[in-house]
């Protein structure tokens, strides 16, 4: 896109609303405030261009590939891809992308589209909206357990696509939806919802490290799997945890049981991604990469 020589990648838009209670309220909350950043090297007429919506993924494969980045960080490739995953909070614009191989550096222009997700008006006891005192404290602690997970850089050990966290998964819902409870804006569903009987085992995505198994006052009993290469799954209401901080799993470990444990109107499982601190949908990395929008 032209004439865009400085953009905000800031997320400040999100606010710092509580969380309300619902089947989908279990993101860990809108990311920390970014700074804004100066891209180093904005999109140049003639480029590449692809087109993304918040919570998606550009995918940008080519023979020898050794490095990626954006104007924030350099990674690796994946399986010969370099991938940008662009959060659900991002405003609409245009991101400097490039990738380095064979043929030098190669830029690109992420442009970020509207956020195509639908509205949800939700009926709900007002004390459920409005957190108290004790609650939102609580809420902001455990809001500083989990954001440092989000900074994770470790040795990638996953690979597309990602196994879905339930046997016979039914498709995802939710990823998006911008909800508004009792006419209040909240901040939009950060991860994918199954519907799921108490008790159904909970599937690890691919290999990874639990970072975090615990119980917090939106998430219920959670589980935080680092896959590496700032790839974090979330595992959310669960009614029992199998797994500890420390432990590895392998794909397809169980590491608990569905349930609706924290602030939920049912059972269900949220399953939620952040990659490189970015909340993205879940059903694109459980489906076919090359079906993932490239330059
Ligand atoms: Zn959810």
């Amino acid at each position: 896109m032209r004439g865009l020589a400085v953009l905000a990648l800031g997320l400040a838009a999100l606010g710092a609303l509580p969380e309300p209670p619902s089947r989908s309220a279990a993101d860990p909350g809108p990311p920390p405030p970014e700074r804004v950043v100066r891209l180093a090297d904005p999109p140049t007429p003639g480029d590449r261009t692809v087109d993304v919506v918040p919570g998606g993924v550009a995918r940008w494969a080519g023979e020898g590939i050794a490095l990626c980045g954006d104007a924030r960080e350099t990674w690796k490739p994946v399986g010969g891809a370099c991938y940008y995953p662009v959060d659900l909070g991002q405003a609409e614009g245009a991101l400097a992308i490039f990738r380095e191989g064979p043929a030098g550096r190669e830029t690109a222009a992420l442009r970020v589209l509207p956020a195509p997700y639908a509205e949800e008006n939700l009926e709900v006891d007002p004390r459920k909206v409005r957190l108290s005192r004790k609650d939102r404290r609580r809420v902001e602690r455990e809001r500083r357990t989990v954001t440092p997970l989000f900074s994770l850089r470790t040795h990638p050990v996953f690979s597309f696509p990602l196994a879905p966290p339930l046997a016979n998964a039914p498709p995802p819902r939710n990823f998006g939806t911008r909800r508004v409870f009792n006419e209040e804006p909240r901040t939009p569903h950060g991860g994918a919802d199954y519907r799921a009987r108490t008790g159904t085992p909970v599937l690890a995505a691919d290999a990874g490290l639990v970072v975090l198994a615990a119980s917090h006052f939106f998430a219920g009993r959670s589980v935080y799997v680092d896959h590496g290469g700032g790839l974090l799954t979330m595992y959310m209401h669960l009614s029992r945890i199998d797994v500890k901080p420390g432990q590895h799993v392998a794909r397809g470990t169980q590491v608990g049981l569905s349930g609706a444990t924290g602030r939920v109107t049912g059972p269900h499982l949220h399953f939620g991604i952040r990659w490189r601190g970015a909340r993205v949908d879940p059903s694109l990395l459980l489906g076919d990469p090359a079906a993932l929008p490239s330059p």
